[in-house]
């Protein structure tokens, strides 16, 4: 591996002045690190089980903000949780509304750093696209969020904290007495919005066993995807510490191409990325690995590529993912025709895959796969803000 790669997981890290606050957010805290600051704030260790439990309750299952309203906590237990404790979740700071449904989020996090958060409902589920960085420190040249440079990981906090969000925003958290939804509207999530998951897996296994938690949010692990572009040394821990679902973004069947495409490839060629998914923990039939591939015209759209990824395929339980590109301003690509897309499909499928093309969705407001970015200006003035916050102009 030659040591002049240009792929690195550095994050560019500005430094931030956030809010000076004694108290600790509760959102985004495992229940071993909960159970520990109840116990710091006082809590007697012998209480700290059931006091988690009903905590856990109230703001994961019940989506409540405030302490008062905690009505099975003795009136000076709720007191000092308030004076310890803090429930906060991501602001939103636009919601845009797609002629198909489609929503998009900006969201602001702590610092003045903003992500966006997509919700997508179908007739039999509603997916929720979150994001795991700010920007992201790879460049696939086929995908807006990575010309954006502004990157910082995101917290465990405001990864869970954009679920929670859009659960405000749907109105979905349930109510006292009310009969369970058969089909919830976030039925689904995807780590598929900005940034890559791998490259901050500590704070998206926490999140996502949060968002899991069967006291809470409950959401199966088979109803969560994460997207990786391949960041093979990785890969297993997120079946082995997450056990949610796999997609990778694979987009081309030669390293030529997909040195192009998805410059990690230079790191970890297709090769390498297979034998990782051929050792993935867990892997069958009725757990296959999803393989994106965005539809480039005249690029990685060819009979050819069709049969070369059936070849690459071979011994993995897997279904294909194809995804017609999504343009956004400057992007030097276009997307593949339909006939294209079809006769690639077809391929795939008769050897024996599924091989679903998806639909873009919300493309009138940008929401579309890849097309995520905060606009450049705002990032650019997000940058001078915090800048300005971190004292350094
Ligand atoms: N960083 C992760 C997850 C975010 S990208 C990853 O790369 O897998 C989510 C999916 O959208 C990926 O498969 C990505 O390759 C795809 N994508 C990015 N830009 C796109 C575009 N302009 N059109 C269609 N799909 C795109
Ligand atoms: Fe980053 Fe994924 Fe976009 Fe590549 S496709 S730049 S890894 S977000």
């Amino acid at each position: 591996m030659p040591m002049t790669t240009p792929i690195t997981q550095d994050v560019l890290t500005i430094p931030r002045k956030l809010p000076v606050s004694a108290r600790t957010n509760i959102v985004g805290l495992t229940r071993p690190a909960l159970r520990e600051a109840l116990i710091a704030a006082g809590t007697p260790e012998k209480q700290a089980k059931m006091r988690l439990g009903q905590l856990w309750q109230w703001v994961y299952h019940w989506g409540v903000r405030d302490f008062a309203l905690m009505t099975n906590l003795a009136k000076d237990y709720r007191a000092l949780l308030a004076e310890h404790f803090t429930i906060d979740l991501p602001e939103i700071v636009t919601r845009q509304i797609s002629e198909d449904g489609t929503r998009k989020y900006l969201v602001r996090i702590a610092g003045g750093h903003e992500v966006e958060v997509v919700y997508i409902p179908e007739t039999d589920r509603g997916t929720l696209c979150i994001s795991s960085q700010v920007g992201c420190t790879l460049t696939c040249s086929f995908c807006h969020t990575g010309t954006q440079k502004l990157v910082r990981n995101l917290t465990a906090a405001e990864i869970v904290g954009q679920v929670m969000m859009a659960r405000d925003d749907l109105d979905e958290w349930p109510v006292p007495g009310a009969p369970k939804e058969e089909v919830r509207l976030i039925s689904n999530i995807v780590l598929m919005g900005m940034g890559e998951p791998l490259y901050n897996f500590d704070n998206v296994r926490d999140a996502m066993q949060i968002v899991m938690d069967g006291e809470g949010i409950a959401l199966g692990r088979r109803r969560i995807t994460l997207s990786t572009s391949g960041v093979v040394p990785e890969i297993a821990r997120t079946a082995t510490e997450i056990g949610c679902q796999l997609a990778v973004s694979f987009h081309a069947t030669t390293d030529e191409v997909r040195d192009v495409l998805v410059p990690i490839n230079k790191r970890w060629n297709i090769a390498t990325l297979l034998e990782a998914l051929k050792a993935y923990p867990g892997l069958s039939n009725s757990e296959r690995i999803t393989f994106e591939y965005v539809m480039l015209d005249g690029v990685n759209d060819t009979k050819e590529d069709a049969h070369r990824l059936v070849k690459l395929l071979e011994g993995i339980p897997a279904k294909v993912n194809l995804i017609p590109f999504n343009e956004w301003p400057g992007a030097p690509y276009k997307r593949s025709s339909g006939n294209r897309i079809h006769a690639f499909a077809d391929i795939i499928y008769k050897a024996g895959y599924a091989s679903p093309i998806r639909t873009p969705r919300g493309e009138d407001i940008m929401a579309a796969c890849g097309q995520l970015k905060s606009a450049t200006e705002r990032a650019r003035k997000s940058k001078a803000r915090i800048e300005a916050e971190a004292g350094l102009v």
